[in-house]
């Protein structure tokens, strides 16, 4: 599919917003040109709601193999299932075991997955993940990860409710993924042991830390190594509801944040990706992460700019090669 010209799309949306809905006299292709140009309306109570639950004290943190984290996995599960999402193989649940840093003992975990099958395109598949650990109780104070990574877990749930309603013409494979805080575990195994052939994964989009905006500013990060990615971003600028940047992913050590979450994994395997966060604030990986301290304005429009940004993947990618 092309993508249609701006203006025919900001034309389509004045129309229809003057109408008050979708007319039933536009053409299929008009209707499917404005599902990929609206900036999606999403459940922001529940957005919030479901951020405060997994950043609550009784989770005491989300580590991995603890009793709170499979808490928090049960929660996804169950959400995915109230949801409508098909399982992948069998199991919305996921167990690995990986080796550990400098250990000869390995880190169990499980990863969440869900999926809704593609109308045009089922058998190509877009990975929208979001780790849904962190790392637990340290000293006697809980590290609750409102932003890192409440933020991108909540908001992952709002995109799975969005594309459940709304199909996209390939599949969306939902990953929630485990352990990430112990070195990308649970993305690893899943690129080690795909539930979907690799060759058949178009593109990764991950979302880690997508709640503070201090700054105001939503990173898209991955358009310099796919480059097939930038026009998707750089249409999306003008419309996001947040202020949208491309950066982080060039040069060595702590500012390219190429391999610095799951996203590392995909691109490991030759998989573009685009990577959604924030630059660090005060309370990076401090006992401060709290819910209370996000900014709901922002996290609300960057879950939005990502559905948005997904949907426009989806049309983008129907015009790629296959790896
Ligand atoms: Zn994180």
């Amino acid at each position: 599919m092309r993508l249609i010209p701006r203006s025919a799309l900001l034309a389509a949306v004045a129309a229809v917003a003057a109408a008050g809905c979708a007319s039933s006299s536009m053409t299929a292709g008009e209707r499917q040109a404005l599902r990929v140009a609206a900036i999606p309306a999403l459940d922001s109570a529940r957005l919030m709601a479901d951020l405060f639950r997994l950043a609550h004290d009784s989770m005491a943190g989300r580590a991995a193999m603890t009793p709170q984290n499979a808490q928090a996995r049960a929660f996804l599960a169950a959400e995915l299932r109230r949801l409508g999402l098909d399982p992948v193989n069998g199991s919305h649940e996921h167990p690995f075991a990986m080796p550990r840093r400098n250990s000869p003992d390995s880190v169990r975990g499980v990863n969440v997955l869900g999926l809704v099958r593609g109308s045009r395109f089922p058998d190509r598949v877009l990975v929208v993940s979001a780790h849904f650990d962190h790392v637990g109780v340290r000293n006697g104070n809980i590290y609750n990860g409102a932003d890192d990574n409440a933020s991108g877990t909540a908001a992952l749930l709002q995109l799975a409710a969005h594309f459940r309603a709304n199909p996209a013409s390939h599949t969306i494979l939902f990953a929630f993924f485990d352990a990430e805080e112990m070195g990308l575990l649970g993305a690893r195994a899943f690129v080690a042991a795909p539930p979907v052939p690799l060759a058949q994964i178009a593109a990764n989009v991950n979302l880690d830390m997508v709640a503070r905006g201090d700054n105001g500013i939503l990173w898209a990060v991955g358009t310099n190594p796919w480059p097939q990615m930038k026009p998707i971003v750089e249409a999306l600028v003008p419309a996001a509801p947040v202020t949208l940047r491309m950066g982080f992913d060039t040069g060595t050590g702590r500012d390219n944040w190429t391999s610095q979450s799951d996203q590392g994994a995909f691109h490991a395997q030759g998989i573009p990706f685009v990577y959604f966060g924030v630059e660090d604030h005060p309370d990076y990986h401090q006992p401060g992460d709290d819910p209370e301290k996000v900014n709901g304005g922002f996290y609300y429009g960057a879950a939005r700019t990502i559905a948005a940004f997904v949907a426009r993947l989806d049309a983008a990618v129907a015009d790629w090669p296959m790896r």
